[in-house]
């Protein structure tokens, strides 16, 4: 007996056909098997009746009444009856074809039994009988197939731990257990497998989930290391400078905007290329934590691009950072395919010879016949929009260009990237101060009038008013609302009072920002518009936005849209008018009535769609993990990693006293990265 990295081989009991199912399973080693965790527990603590709600699986304690009974029905089917004295009520419980039950028990017995209480009829189907003292514990269960049941797993697990507990030693280095509060590897494993309470195994589960992503991301982070290093990357931040330029903005930074800045100047500072994923809900301010990155490279005499998926957006940004980057030496050029041929043929040989140092646009950008003296940094928003190809476009335009994206949606996409490693991700995860939580409503097409009558309160109180609709032309397949009638209909009621505007993609780009401009202005007080107001879009002064036929939007969309109000110091509102077919519409509706956190409604969104819609049969190569979910616990994922770039950082890390076991586990993991 050597320790963890034994075979399975060496328990009692295990043989060729075992081994074989526990390899399934992708258990090899001890190791493996004592990380292999349930996936939940069943409570096996005895009740009392009046605890115990209708329809619960539960244990009750209790005394045979009378012998118990089995009736036969043919040759294989048979209901036993045990009448179970608990305190003053005799419980019928009925085991279906297990007669031999029977034998275990007798009258006058006091007996466990595990099953689901009927509570109208003060009965029970039961599940198993319990051997006393099971009446104190948690039962796990853990994933099994069907050359290993339930049973074997726990035996194998349970011996396993009798026999090598003492030799469990932590491969993960004290200052990280002790930064985040982590449990040693021990504690980890006997509260997983063997929990004295629900509260034990749950923060077990949180440092199992942490081992986990931190394994894998150690082994991302030093296949990224064998990258070469390339110093032309680098932007070392004019610290004073910048600190300047964020004392001189309108309002301070949030904690987790300062957080994230951080991060994204550390690595700019490192000789590789960055690409890090910034990932922040709608309106917590990623733009200004772009700008700083801009900065800090327009500093170190480098140029920057900014890249948007929709003109609008690209125009905003514009106008935005040119306001953020007055009386600085940031020359802003805007560049969409919207340009006209004479300021385009202007701004090229002034990107070319660096003169404009910041390049603000669309995937425009990235044409052939752009070409940039220096670009250092590239910032991609909404990132989620662009193809991977585009993306692929841009980083090739440097020589070593530093990529940043952004994205306000924690969508799959962004989750296998995430996974893999391929980016470093920031999360902003605090909203600005101040703001006042969206108010949510979900009314039905028959409530319109009262949604009128809302809308006109707010714009005679001088806010305005976005109203949102699935299509643009007419469709008589479905049922829904054409963006051109409602505005007719809002203009029939408002008109005479307010200005109303129409914006939607099939309209030319002129158009469209002549409308945009003419709501930031103030101008039009209510616009009807398609979803091309979903991204980015800041108008202050909107209060409300009025979205038809809700229940035709993703959760993820709903939120994107929401996000356009409340920006403001004014309450602001959300009117969903949806009548959903089926029950997952109603329960979607009332997802976004009961939160605005935009991580939580993804998870909803992924919970009542199943993942399988949403990642789509193509999105493999998203590995697979046993204990965490990277959706879920996208903050432990990240910490993960940035706990393994900081140890790789230091060259020597292996040669560390204090990385040895990390060393070994590491050297001893399957090399290869198990894949879906
Ligand atoms: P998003 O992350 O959705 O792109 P934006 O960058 O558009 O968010 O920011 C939303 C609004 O919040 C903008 O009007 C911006 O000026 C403002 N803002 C950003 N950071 C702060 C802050 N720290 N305090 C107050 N307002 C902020
Ligand atoms: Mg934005």
């Amino acid at each position: 007996m050597s320790g963890l990295d034994d075979n399975v081989a060496t328990l009692k009991g295990v043989g060729p056909k075992k081994i074989e199912a526990l390899d399934d399973l992708g258990i090899r080693t001890v190791y493996d098997l004592l990380t292999y965790f349930p996936f939940r527990y069943e409570d096996f603590r005895t009740k009392n009746l009046d605890e115990i709600s209708d329809q619960q699986v539960v244990t009750l304690k209790g005394r045979v009444a009378v012998t118990p009974t089995v009736n036969f029905f043919g040759r294989r089917r048979s209901r036993l009856t045990i009448k179970l004295l608990v305190g003053h009520d005799v419980i019928p419980v009925t085991f279906f074809n297990q007669p031999w039950l029977k034998k275990q028990v007798e009258t006058g017995d006091d007996i466990l039994i595990y099953g689901k209480f009927d509570a109208n009829k003060k009965s029970m189907a039961g599940i198993k009988i319990l051997k006393p003292g099971d009446g104190e514990k948690f039962g796990s269960i853990y994933p099994a197939n069907h050359k290993i049941t339930q049973n074997t797993i726990r035996q194998l697990v349970t011996e396993a731990y009798d026999q090598y507990q003492d030799q469990i030693e932590d491969f993960i280095p004290d200052w990280i257990l002790q930064k985040y509060k982590l449990e040693n590897l021990k504690s980890v494993i006997t509260n997983m497998h063997f929990p004295k309470n629900h509260r034990a195994a749950a923060l077990a589960r949180r440092t199992a989930k942490f081992d986990e992503f931190f394994l894998f991301q150690m082994r991302m982070q030093t296949l990224k290391q064998q990258k070469e290093a390339d110093a032309s990357s680098v932007i070392i931040p004019k610290r004073s400078a910048l600190q300047k330029f964020i004392a001189a903005l309108p309002y301070r930074l949030t904690g987790a905007q300062d957080k994230v800045v951080t991060e994204i100047l550390a690595d700019l500072g490192r000789p590789y290329q960055m690409n890090r994923l910034l990932q922040g809900d709608v309106g917590s301010g990623k733009t200004v934590v772009a700008a700083i990155a801009i900065y800090a490279a327009v500093l170190a005499g480098k140029q920057a691009v900014i890249m948007a998926p929709t003109e609008i957006l690209a125009e905003q940004h514009a106008n935005s950072l040119a306001n953020l980057f007055e009386n600085t030496k940031v020359n802003i050029g805007l560049l969409t395919g919207d340009t006209s041929r004479s300021a385009r043929n202007e701004l090229l040989p002034r990107i070319k010879n660096g003169e404009i140092n910041l390049v603000v646009g669309t995937h425009a950008l990235f044409q052939k016949e752009v070409k940039y003296q220096d670009l250092g940094l590239a910032v991609i928003d909404e990132q989620h929009r662009f193809g991977v190809n585009q993306r692929k476009a841009m980083r090739e335009k440097g020589q070593a260009t530093n990529v940043l994206s952004m994205t306000a949606t924690p969508i799959p996409r962004t989750l296998s990237i995430t996974a893999y490693g391929e980016m470093d991700v920031s999360v902003i995860d605090e909203l600005p101060g101040g703001r006042k939580p969206i108010k949510t409503a979900w009314i039905k097409n028959q409530q319109i009038e009262t949604m009128l009558k809302f809308v006109r309160k707010r714009l005679n109180d001088g806010e305005q008013v976005y109203v949102v609709v699935p299509l643009i032309g007419e469709s008589d397949a479905v049922d829904m609302r054409n963006v051109t009638d409602t505005y007719q209909s809002f203009k029939a009621e408002f008109g005479d009072q307010h200005a109303v505007g129409l914006l939607h993609g099939q309209m030319n780009d002129e158009d469209k920002n002549e409308v945009m401009d003419a709501f930031k202005d103030n101008k039009i007080q209510v616009l009807v518009s398609t979803t091309v107001i979903e991204v980015g879009v800041d108008v202050s002064n909107a209060s409300t936005i009025v979205i038809y036929d809700a229940d035709h939007f993703g959760l993820a969309q709903l939120h994107q849209l929401r996000g356009r109000v409340g920006r403001g110091d004014q309450q602001s509102y959300c009117i969903l008018i949806a009548n959903p077919k089926n029950e997952t519409g109603r329960k979607r509706m009332n997802v976004m009535c009961s939160s605005t956190d935009g991580f939580f409604i993804s998870q909803k969104d992924l919970e009542l769609r199943g993942p399988g819609d949403i990642l789509g049969k193509n999105q493999s190569g998203v590995p697979t993990f046993k204990v965490g979910d990277p959706v879920v616990d996208i903050n432990i994922l990240s910490t993960a990693q940035t706990v393994a770039k900081e140890i790789v950082d230091d060259k020597n890390w292996e040669q560390e006293p204090q990385n040895r076991m990390l060393v070994k586990r590491l050297k001893s993991l399957n090399q290869d990265v198990k894949f879906d």
